[in-house]
């Protein structure tokens, strides 16, 4: 069964989601969350590079300022990966699984039921959960050097 819950996003009044929070709509807040809500996981700086052109009077350190107050009022969540801060649109729990070959950060849905019931059982209440998991491409998918197709 395919998960829908990011389905909702497509009809999304972006300024709506920031008044919702209680925050101020400003044209930086809604450049990043229109790039972040989009889907996948982006750094402050690839959001820059993505901006810069479109949003002429933007600097980085804006867009950090835009992307912690969109993590803080929930629209947001952000994980440490490899020494770098990634952003995406809030979203079920769900593992981040970063390939060490490519670079490539996939969401994988994960059950955290059995984690949360532990949790529980000791008197505390879950309220975020960050999984990264590192990985790297399965060998059998991966061309061998010098095969057949290569150049
Ligand atoms: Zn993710």
């Amino acid at each position: 069964m395919l998960s829908v819950a990011n389905d909702y996003r497509l009809g999304m009044d972006l300024a709506e989601e920031l008044r919702s929070k209680g925050l101020k709509v400003t044209p930086q807040r809604l450049a990043v969350l229109r790039v972040v809500s989009s889907g996948g996981h982006y750094t402050g700086e690839q959001i820059y590079e993505m901006l810069k052109k479109s949003e002429p009077g933007i600097s980085l350190s804006t867009i950090y300022n835009s992307l912690e107050a969109l993590r803080e009022s929930g629209l947001l969540n952000s994980f440490e990966a490899r020494g770098v801060t990634w952003y995406e649109f809030r979203k079920e729990p769900h593992a981040n699984v970063i390939c060490l070959d490519t670079g490539e950060i996939v969401d994988v849905d994960v059950d955290l039921s059995q984690l949360t019931s532990s949790i529980d059982s000791k008197g505390m209440r879950t309220r975020g959960v960050n999984l990264v998991v590192y990985a790297e491409c399965r060998p059998n998918e991966t061309a061998p050097q010098g095969g057949a197709d290569g150049r």
